[in-house]
Formats: C-alpha cells, structure tokens, sequence
C-alpha cells in the first residue's frame, strides 16, 4: 500500500497508473472500525484500485473541542488499511486541502441541510461538501462509498454529485453495528464504561419506533420518544426527527410521503452520537 501525504505526489501516481479509470474512493476522518472497512472491501471489490483518505476536516466542525477532542490514530489506521489490502492510504495535512489563498466554497443544497444536523451543526455541510469536492478533484474517482450512518450526508453528497460531479457514482453503504446494537462510530471511543453501556438504547429505541410506526401517528411517536429520553439521567437528546427519506422534509403524516427516515441525535456525556433507521409503512 502506498502512503501518501502530497497532493502533487498523488495526482502524478494516479495520473500514471494503468487503473486511473477505475478508482473507488473512501474518504474517512480516521480512527478506523470495522463501518469504514465495509467501504473499503465494497470498494477492493468493484474497483481496480482502492484510495482510502484519513483527514479530520477542520471546516466541518462548528465546534473547537468537538474538533481538538477528534479521535486522531493514524498509526494503527494505516496498519489495518495495509492488512485489508487497500491500494492507497491519502493522508494530507490541511495546508494540503486548504492552501494559503484557498477561496472557502459555498454550496446550496436547497432545503436538505436546513434540517436536523445542518440545523443543529450550522456550516457543517458546507464543509463536508468543501473537502469532498476538494477530495473528488484532486483523486478523480469512478465510484466513492458513503454511510448510510451519516444518511443527511448521504443525501448532500448525492445532491453534490448531481451539481458538480456527474461522472462519479455514489455508492451507499449499510450502517455496520456493534453486536449490542450500537452503530459503529470513531467517537465510540470517546465512551467511557457508563456511557458505553448506555449508548446501545439508542438503536434500541429506533428498532421499537420502527415497530410502533404501524399503527401509532408520527407525531405521538416524536412524544413518545421524547418522553423516553426525558426519564434518563445518561442519554440526553438533542433532536429527533421523522422525515421524507428522500427530501428529509418533516413528516406529518405517514401519508406524506412513501418512504420516511427516523433520524437521532444524543448526547452520551460529552460525546454526541447519530443514528438512523428507515420506516417503511405503507
Ligand atoms: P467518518 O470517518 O466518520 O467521517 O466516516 C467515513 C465514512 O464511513 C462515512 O461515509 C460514514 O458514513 C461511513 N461510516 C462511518 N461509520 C459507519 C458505520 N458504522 N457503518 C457504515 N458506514 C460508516
């Protein structure tokens, strides 16, 4: 695997090689689980050549803590991506993404990050699609790999692609859990034991509301569920959300629309967890 830090350095190698027309990509913040190796071994597989960017983006977190606290082992991160057998490890620094005189993008994405984590986060989708687009035209990708962990950035990288990056296919990928439920995630290691083990009620809790929806309206469930979490002293919700899982406009009805996703935030601690499940009721 090769390691590289340098944009010019990979711009050349990939320029060069034999496969440059069959590139995956999998851009990551590092402080990988076994969530990213799916992407990656999803990648391995439809593509010649696998590319696997570790950068923790400044420009996507609206908090300074929440940035400096970011789990950072670049190490082990580089040993497992040799052991899975990815192809190229990118990891620049962020005078590589953002050069002086770098002019910051903005974006529209319509009404998709005016909701839930764009709400919730200001600025944090227009980050994530700056260093994506930055990520895409530096490694020029045939197919990139996505969560559907992340599932609102799932949708402002489909909407990017569609306005600026129509050659590239976005691949979405299931969410990977932990055997008690808990959706795998680099800030997990951020739990300590009490938080740890309060964390797998949250997928609990979407299970039981994707159970409920058959016969409870949208908005008794967003009470119960509020209710639920009022009554705990580790979990704390920050929001809870029913929408289209196609726009992610609010539901009100489940007749609003076919498809609807249930979306989470939390806070276990100090350590802010998401998490989503989709309903299909009709
Ligand atoms: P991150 O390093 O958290 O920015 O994640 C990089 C990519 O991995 C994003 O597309 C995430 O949605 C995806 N990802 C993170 N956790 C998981 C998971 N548990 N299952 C599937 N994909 C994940």
């Amino acid at each position: 695997m090769k390691v590289i830090s340098s944009v010019y350095q990979l711009t050349v190698f990939l320029a060069n090689h034999p496969n440059r027309g069959s590139i995956g990509f999998v851009p990551t913040m590092g402080a990988l689980h076994e969530g990213h190796f799916s992407l990656i071994k999803k990648s391995l597989n439809q593509n010649a050549i696998s590319v696997c960017s570790i950068f923790v983006n400044p420009t996507q977190f609206n908090n300074k803590t929440d940035f400096k606290n970011y789990p950072n082992r670049l190490y082990k991160d580089i040993k497992m991506l040799r052991e899975i057998g990815c192809d190229v490890a990118f990891t620049p620094s962020k005078e590589a993404i953002y050069p002086k005189g770098f002019t910051p993008m903005v974006f529209d994405f319509g009404s998709l990050d005016k909701v839930m984590e764009g709400e919730s986060r200001p600025g944090h989708f227009n980050g994530v699609a700056m260093v994506v687009s930055r990520l895409f035209e530096i490694i020029k990708p045939k197919r990139a790999y996505f969560g559907e962990k992340d599932f609102q950035q799932l949708a402002i990288i489909k909407s990017l692609t569609t306005q600026k990056f129509k050659g590239i296919q976005i691949v979405p990928c299931s969410t990977f859990r932990e055997k008690d439920g808990l959706a795998m995630s680099s800030r997990n290691l951020l739990l300590d034991e009490r938080y740890r083990k309060a964390a797998p009620r949250i997928y609990q809790r979407l299970l039981a509301i994707k159970d409920r929806a058959k016969n409870t309206s949208v908005s008794e469930l967003r009470t119960w569920i509020e209710n639920i979490y009022k009554k705990d002293d580790d979990l704390v919700l920050e929001y809870f959300e029913i929408a289209d899982a196609k726009s992610l406009k609010k539901s009100d009805l489940w007749s609003d629309f076919p498809k609807h996703v249930a979306c989470i935030a939390v806070f276990a601690g100090t350590t802010r967890l998401i998490d989503n499940i989709l309903l299909e009721i009709n």
